[in-house]
């Protein structure tokens, strides 16, 4: 079939063609209807049926496979390598389960994950779902002040944590920014369950603080079955920044994503069982709970988990990994190629990389230079694929397993099987169908299984933010422009809201906004996202002092630059630090006060600002450009 027949049957017959997807995972129970999309935007897919993700990542693959290897944990910041079988898996899952079990979790209770990439990270969140808890994963690389509204808003009944992460050779703690956290946060979890890598010393508060050593020991021989729960059960929230300042915890079901991946791993990322899955992400971020635990383990894959930098020992660390583990898949991003791009390309001529049939990139643009590069440099195809948190799997890829088909440079492919992406004109909400026109990138309503269910605890947020931006449609909007050619390829244009892109991990400007806002010698802020030729876009932060002597002399404005940036680092932590703090005397701003964003970021940029006609102050936008000029 070709995969044009393969997608319109996806959306004609959308009942028969998922029921078929379905039959790729475990049913304990049968669903009874595959679409219940009576109350849209809510769609509730595989109604009636029982599974767990769980079960059927590990459980099922013990029989038949229990001696293979599933998560291969690779650090080359500790210098060790740990490989578990799914029967060692099995074993390790069960006894987190039963110590999160000892610690009061049950069915629907929430649990937050804030951990390093070590394997325990994925037991916690394997033995969730096992239990049906819901995991909270929270990226190590946040600090203390996102952690406490993650916290508030997830409200989990425990915490798993570590003493600490590694970078570059230096231990990072984790355990004062989570104390800290849990300070600043009205809710308080019940316990916490810490993993004492030994990285660095360790303090547990009496009556609140577990050592996972500990509950290991005690329930070594733990049995405990998985929990069956409906398809429609919450597995897991994943926070993601939006326009507003609060993060919005993106909610998914059980069954719907377990068949999603199922799916996504036969048709897009063609792996067999048996194989070996290498996906550079962190379990912090959507790829890593889609492409680094449940998607590789569901399709009987081993699934490489890897702590430390791509260039550490050396740039050569990936492809070792590729050559010894017999890699048949991989999954980065562009920004991660860039980076390799930039070092002695021996070390890809260096390893044995005929095991790799594919390599995947997602999460940000694929410039053309960094595709052709690593192309020609690897020999392999280069797939980009568009997907968001919200979607849980690619939206726009190519299902090379259905039918191969070229890649477009610059394009992510073609619509994915289940999506019905349209493209509407933003301010008449007009649907725009001839070819090459610019619009924004929509899903006609059921999105299919995989994606999010709602955003948790505010289904009401949900059908605003989402699904109420396209005038008279109720269509879900994923806020990037894009066009269509003729042949059904799309190219992603950027974003339609002041939401960034920083080597792939999308930051909210608001969210950076308000945390330099707290400084007290902040007046005024504006974050924008600026082109960069390595990170694709970073942030920068302009800054109107309330002390206008902190805009005066460079030695004052450095002073505030570096506060800031700490105040910053301190409660975002250090990914959402602006790579420049620019001090200025006033915003550009129109006459009616309405900030002009577009405008600094050209300037930023080095390109024209456009028509400033509005605005208020002509002398903003110079002061701007004088102070930008030295950094050019
Ligand atoms: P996140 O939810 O953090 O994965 O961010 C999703 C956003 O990243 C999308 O809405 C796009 O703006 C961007 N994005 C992801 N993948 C791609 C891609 N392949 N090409 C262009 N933009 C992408």
């Amino acid at each position: 079939m070709s995969y044009k027949a393969f997608h319109q049957r996806s959306l004609t017959e959308r009942d028969a063609f998922w029921s078929e997807q379905a039959a790729l995972i475990d049913w304990h129970q049968p669903p009874q209807q595959v679409c219940d999309y009576s109350n849209p935007p809510f769609a509730r897919w595989f109604v009636g049926g029982l599974t767990n993700l769980c079960h059927n990542a590990v459980d099922r693959h013990v029989a038949t496979r229990g001696d293979q290897a599933a998560l291969i944990a690779v650090s080359t910041e500790t210098n060790t390598e740990r490989s578990y079988s799914f029967s060692e898996l099995h074993r390790e899952v069960q006894r987190m389960a039963a110590a999160l079990q000892e610690l009061g979790v049950g069915k629907g209770d929430r649990v937050l994950i804030y951990m390093p990439m070590i394997a325990e990270a994925a037991f916690a969140m394997l033995a969730c779902t096992r239990i049906g808890a819901l995991h909270t994963v929270v990226f190590g690389g946040f600090a203390s002040g996102a952690l406490a509204s993650r916290i508030d808003d997830a409200e989990p009944k425990v915490i798993v944590s570590a003493d600490g992460g590694s970078r570059g050779g230096k231990a990072v703690p984790y355990k004062p920014l989570l104390d800290e956290a849990i300070q600043l946060a009205q809710h308080k979890p019940g316990a916490v369950l810490l993993v004492e890598r030994g990285l660095v010393p360790l303090n547990f508060l009496a009556g609140r603080d577990h050592s996972w050593r500990a509950l290991r020991d005690k329930h070594l021989d733990a049995v405990v079955p998985c929990e069956w729960v409906d398809a429609t059960h919450p597995s897991y929230t994943l926070y993601t920044s939006g326009t507003t300042g609060k993060p919005k915890g993106v909610q998914r079901d059980t069954g719907g994503y377990a068949v999603a991946l199922a799916a996504s791993m036969k048709h897009i990322f063609q792996g067999q069982p048996g194989e070996t899955y290498f996906s550079t992400s962190d379990i912090g971020w959507v790829v890593g709970h889609s492409y680094i635990v449940y998607g590789p383990l569901i399709a009987g894959m081993a699934t490489i988990l890897y702590e430390g930098l791509p260039t550490r020992p050396d740039a050569g660390i990936w492809w070792q990994l590729v050559e010894k583990y017999k890699v048949t898949r991989m999954f980065s991003a562009p920004t991660a190629v860039r980076v390799l791009k930039k070092q002695d390309p021996a070390y890809l001529s260096k390893y044995d990389l005929s095991s790799l049939k594919a390599l995947y990139l997602a999460g940000e643009p694929l410039d053309e230079p960094t595709a052709q590069w690593i192309s020609s440099a690897l020999n392999v195809p280069i797939i980009d694929n568009y997907w968001q948190t919200e979607s849980g799997w690619p939206i726009l890829t190519l299902a090379n397993g259905v039918q191969a088909q070229t890649s477009k440079f610059g394009s992510p492919g073609v619509a994915m099987y289940g999506y019905d992406v349209k493209l509407f004109d933003e301010s008449t909400g007009e649907e725009l169908h001839g070819a090459n026109q610019k619009g924004v990138v929509a899903i006609e309503g059921p999105l299919p299984p995989g994606c999010m269910q709602t955003v948790w605890r505010d289904d009401q947020r949900f059908v605003n933010t989402y699904w109420k931006s396209i005038p008279g449609k109720l269509v879900y909007s994923t806020f990037d422009w894009g066009i269509r050619d003729e042949d059904g390829y799309f190219f992603i244009l950027g974003r339609t809201d002041d939401v960034i892109n920083v080597a792939g991990h999308r930051l909210g400007t608001r969210e950076i906004e308000e945390s330099i806002s707290s400084h007290p010698n902040v007046a005024e802020v504006a974050v924008v996202g600026v082109a960069d030729n390595l990170k694709g876009q970073v942030a920068m932060a302009f800054v109107v002092p309330k002390d206008a002597g902190s805009a005066e002399s460079p030695e004052a404005r450095l002073r505030l630059e570096g506060e800031i940036m700490k105040v910053v680092d301190g409660q975002l932590g250090a990914v959402a630090r602006p790579s420049r703090v620019i001090i200025v005397n006033v915003l550009p701003k129109t006459r009616s006060g309405k900030l002009l964003r577009r405008a600094l970021q050209a300037v930023c940029e080095g390109r024209d600002p456009g028509d400033l006609t509005t605005m208020d102050d002509p002398a903003a936008l110079q002061q701007v450009r004088d102070l930008m000029a030295p950094a050019a």
